[in-house]
């Protein structure tokens, strides 16, 4: 915790830990302490961890890097922190992200973008980590943590995990409880592990996860021992390649890393085969659709009465002038996108037309996966990301937002299916960068995942 600390203080230019929490980082460690000589020591026991400002801390100032929830301190702790200090885990601070968790680069976020510590040859502009859980990624990565928690709806902790060499797990939806996390798209939000190794991964899940009564969408089945699962045996797992992953314009570096990773899958023992996930093509347009409605839906509770940034109001402004003074002020561009589209796709005229077309294409995606899992495929393999980590500032979000949800192509297909998937760092790129490869694997089977990702480290 101290060496943690000290990182912390060190690496403020990468912007990763927005609320440091140091206090309590040692009166936790000290608790740790006393419980490791008392041989009380549980898994997670003094390990010290980054929390993605996402998560309500009680008394920790929480605020989803959005000025709307200025200066917000919950009084209530989310299911998942809980149940890491439950463990003996120990808090080192809150973890930069973008605003509500809508974004691929950090970039929307109140804070400013969290950078990650991996340097472009020949560029002085940062490099982005990756989002929306790029204060997790920078902070795994840059060893200011031993791991830190994320939140993926379409790819935020897989994503910013490939870009910043580290592994992170989206585990199956329902695996952790949502309560006490800051709401984006509720059919598709989900807890998970950002670490360094798979190993990590496994035992921290293990303590992240477990039915909630408080969260209705939490599943009431029983947490393996994740870690026991990693037996370095996959000898005779049937492997998926799912044509429709080869996009137009792949750098030749991703193909190269895609071809390593099956031969490596091969040369543990497994059968790679050639599969078809037919209505990949639509998952990008079908999340773009489901997700802002449910965000649109979700965010009419920021009004300024009940938390954070209230606008100066004028002399005879009402209630209504309040509400929108304070949302235009205190939401960024995204999240006002968002809010907007998703408005829009609800609206009485387009319901039919956008959301519930998503919602149909929705379920064919899932199919896709069902049929390929029936068929006795065990995971499938596809790149994380369809390039590196780019420059902050390399995507003019304004001229064109289309180019920033192009990064979720290959991760957006987990959300909308409910099944879990990870990201192992597995090469680099021509440019010396980080890359990652996604393994999906069957719904509630995070360990036989868990177990697959690691015959790739
Ligand atoms: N980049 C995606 C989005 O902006 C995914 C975000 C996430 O997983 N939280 O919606």
């Amino acid at each position: 915790t101290d060496a943690c600390l000290t990182a912390i203080e060190g690496a403020r230019d990468l912007n990763a830990v927005v609320t440091p929490t140091p206090e309590k980082a040692l009166e936790m460690a000290d608790a740790a302490d006393a419980r490791i000589k008392a041989g009380d020591a549980a898994p997670m026991t003094g390990i010290p961890l980054g929390i993605k400002d996402l998560f309500c801390v009680e008394g920790v100032r929480t605020q989803a890097a959005s000025k709307i929830l200025d200066n917000f301190t919950p009084r209530y702790e989310s299911t998942v922190t809980a149940n890491l200090w439950a463990s003996g885990a120990v808090m080192l601070g809150k973890l930069n992200m973008d605003e509500f968790a809508m974004g691929s680069s950090n970039e929307h976020s109140v804070y400013g973008p969290a950078l990650s510590p991996w340097k472009a040859e020949s560029s002085n502009r940062g490099l982005t980590a990756g989002g929306s859980s790029g204060g997790s990624a920078s902070s795994v990565a840059a060893d200011l943590c031993l791991a830190a928690t994320g939140t993926d709806t379409g790819g935020s902790i897989r994503q910013p995990a490939a870009f910043t060499g580290i592994v992170g797990l989206k585990p199956t939806y329902g695996r952790c409880s949502r309560w006490g996390i800051v709401a984006f798209a509720s059919s598709l939000d989900q807890a998970g592990p950002m670490t360094k190794t798979v190993r990590d991964a496994a035992i921290m899940l293990g303590a992240m996860a477990g039915h909630d009564p408080k969260d209705s969408t939490s599943a009431d089945i029983v947490v393996p021992d994740f870690e026991a699962a990693l037996t370095g045996d996959i000898r005779g797992k049937r492997i998926g390649i799912p044509k429709e992953y080869r996009v137009e314009g792949m750098p030749a570096s991703i193909e190269k890393l895609w071809e390593d990773g099956a031969a490596m899958l091969r040369d543990a023992g497994a059968e790679v085969v050639d599969i078809s996930l037919p209505h990949t093509k639509y998952a990008l347009p079908a999340y773009y659709v489901i997700a802002p409605a449910e965000a649109s839906s979700n965010l009419s509770r920021y009004d300024g009465v009940k938390y954070g940034h209230r606008a100066k109001l004028a002399q005879g402004d009402g209630i209504t002038e309040m509400y929108e003074k304070t949302r235009a002020e205190g939401f960024g561009p995204e999240v006002q996108r968002r809010v907007m589209l998703g408005a829009y796709v609800l609206s009485a005229g387009y319901y039919d037309a956008y959301y519930k077309k998503a919602q149909r294409v929705r379920a064919l995606i899932k199919r896709d996966f069902e049929e390929v899992f029936a068929a006795g495929i065990d995971a499938i393999l596809t790149p994380a990301t369809p390039s590196a980590a780019f420059e902050i500032g390399a995507i003019d979000e304004q001229a064109d937002p289309i180019q920033m949800y192009l990064n979720d192509v290959f991760t957006v297909t987990v959300n909308l299916a409910g099944l879990p998937g990870i990201s192992v760092p597995a090469g680099l790129s021509g440019k010396g960068l980080p890359l990652g490869l996604q393994l999906i694997g069957r719904p509630w089977e995070e360990g036989d995942l868990l177990n697959t990702a690691h015959a790739l480290e």
